[in-house]
């Protein structure tokens, strides 16, 4: 064996696929609307913003390493014990955390088809082995991810409502999925879209999260809270699991602004539902013209929509995205999550959601 001339990283570090964070720009140079990230259109509470301004004041001083006044007010809101709870550079942290502590070489960890991109990312940073669930109609098939449980699986990862779908499991699969996994299988529900769910649902899957020894829930600030500029998101779950990321998290992984503006968003719940009423409103209006226009649009309970174009020369959805794009619309092309011809739109303000419906249909008489 010869010694390599440079370092090299762990096996499987490059087998991995960079994440492709969606474009900011619109071709023509002039950016309208950006639809590309599922941010939200009302931007942040201004309670948020001005809590920024004493931050400010002390850039120098380094945050509470343990973010207790941001968990005690999530703890409040959301009705849990703040002892669950870990803080995080946006919930893409904490589910890096879940896996760096709970895979390693040799172990599985299975996640659905068209799962959030970062699960696979996470895992083989891990050095752990990804097994993919197949779906049925763009949904999380719970028999399916049961079916393939080995005694090397140690994870799933299961977001609800997923993206870049916007589909959907019930309470009664989360159950029966948990139900269904050996205790020492560590069930990871990411519920980055949560409080567009209009449906008591969540409740349940809180309780899960609280009362199980092998469930955790992933959260975040980025998407109807308006704050993903300061990369902020939560886990929580059973204190053990808690524990072990706290060990080897960054001592300072949260920062004093994230922590600021994080516990004025989470205590201004009329902002929240002004934003779910805003969403309410525009998700089915969007999904509607869309298929009026003769598209099919995924039914999806998230603040975005899957829209699936015709297989046909000069319509595909590469095509669509090129035409919004010169137009100052910028959509998300999801080529990397198997979906090679469709294109995910966040919901946006008003006039976002005229403008690209119009766009769209002259596209498709174009
Ligand atoms: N989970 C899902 C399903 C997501 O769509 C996203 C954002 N794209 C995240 C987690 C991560 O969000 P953040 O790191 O900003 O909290």
């Amino acid at each position: 064996e010869t010694t390599p001339m440079r370092p090299v990283p762990r096996p499987g570090v490059l087998g991995i696929a960079p994440y492709v964070p969606g474009k900011s720009k619109a071709a023509n140079g002039r950016t309208l609307f950006k639809l590309s990230s599922n941010e939200t259109p009302l931007g942040a509470s201004p309670a948020a913003r001005a809590a920024l301004e004493d931050v400010s004041a002390h850039l120098e001083l380094y945050p509470d390493g343990s973010a207790a006044e941001l968990r005690a007010a999530i703890g409040e809101v959301y009705g849990i014990n703040p002892d669950r709870i870990v803080c995080g550079a946006g919930s893409d942290e904490i589910l890096s955390l879940l896996a760096y502590a709970y895979l390693g070489p040799g172990d599985e960890a299975i996640y659905s088809e068209h799962g959030f991109l970062v699960y696979d990312i996470a895992i083989r940073a891990a050095g752990a082995t990804p097994v993919v669930a197949p779906e049925q109609d763009l949904t999380a098939d719970v028999d399916a991810i049961l079916a393939r449980i080995t005694d090397r699986t140690r994870m799933v990862f299961l977001a609800n409502p997923n993206n870049p779908t916007g589909t959907y499991l019930p309470f009664s699969d989360i159950r029966r999925l948990h139900a269904g996994l050996p205790a020492n299988v560590l069930l990871v529900l990411d519920a980055a879209y949560a409080e567009y769910v209009r449906r008591n649902d969540y409740e349940s899957g809180i309780e899960l999260a609280a009362t199980s020894e092998n469930v955790v829930m992933t959260r975040t600030f980025s998407k109807i809270y308006g704050l993903a500029n300061l990369r902020l998101g939560w886990g929580f779950g059973p204190v053990h699991v808690i524990d072990a990321l706290n060990r080897i998290r960054g001592p300072f992984n949260v920062s004093g602004a994230a922590i600021a503006a994080g516990i004025a968003a989470v205590r201004d719940r009329a902002f929240i539902e002004t934003a779910v009423e805003h969403n309410d409103v525009w998700m089915p209006w969007v999904s509607e013209e869309l298929r009026k226009i003769g598209l099919d649009v995924t039914p999806s309970v998230g603040n975005f929509v899957l829209i699936h174009f015709p297989d046909r020369e000069g319509k595909r959805a590469v095509d669509a995205d090129a035409y919004l794009s010169a137009r100052g619309c910028v959509l998300r092309l999801v080529g990397n999550y198997g979906l090679p011809n469709s294109l995910r739109m966040s919901i946006g303000s008003e006039a976002a959601n005229r403008m690209v419906v119009a766009a769209v249909a002259e596209f498709m008489q174009s």
